[in-house]
C-alpha cells in the first residue's frame, strides 16, 4: 500500500477548496447576540466568523456561546441577548491559516476543527474550507487510486 505521505495530493493548494468572504455568513464585533443567534438559526451553522467591516478577522461565535451567555443562575435570561455584544462572547482562538498553505497542513487543521479560516498574505480574510470538503475531496481520491490499482 502506498504511503500516504508520498501522494503528491498533500502538496496541493487549498484556494480550490475555499468558500469565498461573499458566501461564508459572519457577524460583526459589535453586532448584539440576538443578532448572531438569528443568523446562526437562519443559517444552520454552528458557528461562523466575526468579521469588521474591513473584512478582517476577529474571532467566531457558536450557538452553544451565546446560549452559555444567557445562562443565569437558576434561569435563562433572554434580556442579555439585546445587552450583549458578539465582541464580548465571541471565541478569539480561531483555526486558521494562509492561502498560500498546503492540502496537508490544512487536513491537519481540520481534525480539530469544522471549518478552518483562510487569509492572505496581508492578514485579509478570504473565505473558509470546511472539513466536510477536505473528507470528500480525499475519499474521491483514494477511490480513484484504488480503482487505478496503485495500492
Ligand atoms: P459543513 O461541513 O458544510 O457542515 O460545515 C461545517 C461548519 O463550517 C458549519 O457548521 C459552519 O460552522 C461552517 N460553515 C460552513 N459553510 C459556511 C458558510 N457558508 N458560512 C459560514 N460558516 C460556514
Amino acid at each position: 500500500m502506498q504511503k500516504l505521505d508520498n501522494m503528491n495530493i498533500l502538496e496541493n493548494s487549498i484556494t480550490p477548496f475555499l468558500i469565498s468572504v461573499e458566501k461564508v455568513a459572519h457577524v460583526q464585533p459589535n453586532n448584539t447576540i440576538e443578532h448572531a443567534l438569528l443568523i446562526l438559526i437562519k443559517s444552520g451553522y454552528t458557528s461562523i466568523p466575526v468579521l469588521d467591516t474591513n473584512f478582517s478577522l476577529h474571532g467566531l461565535i457558536s450557538k452553544a456561546q451565546i446560549l452559555d451567555s444567557i445562562l443565569g443562575i437558576e434561569r435563562m435570561e433572554p434580556e442579555r441577548l439585546q445587552e450583549t455584544k458578539v465582541a464580548d462572547v465571541m471565541t478569539t482562538s480561531i483555526a486558521r491559516c494562509k492561502d498560500s498553505e498546503t492540502f496537508e497542513k490544512v487536513l491537519s487543521y481540520s481534525i480539530n476543527h469544522p471549518f478552518i479560516c483562510v487569509e492572505d498574505q496581508s492578514g485579509a480574510f478570504l473565505g473558509i474550507i470546511t472539513r466536510s470538503k477536505l473528507l470528500a475531496y480525499l475519499n474521491g481520491y483514494l477511490h480513484e487510486t484504488k480503482k487505478k490499482g496503485r495500492y
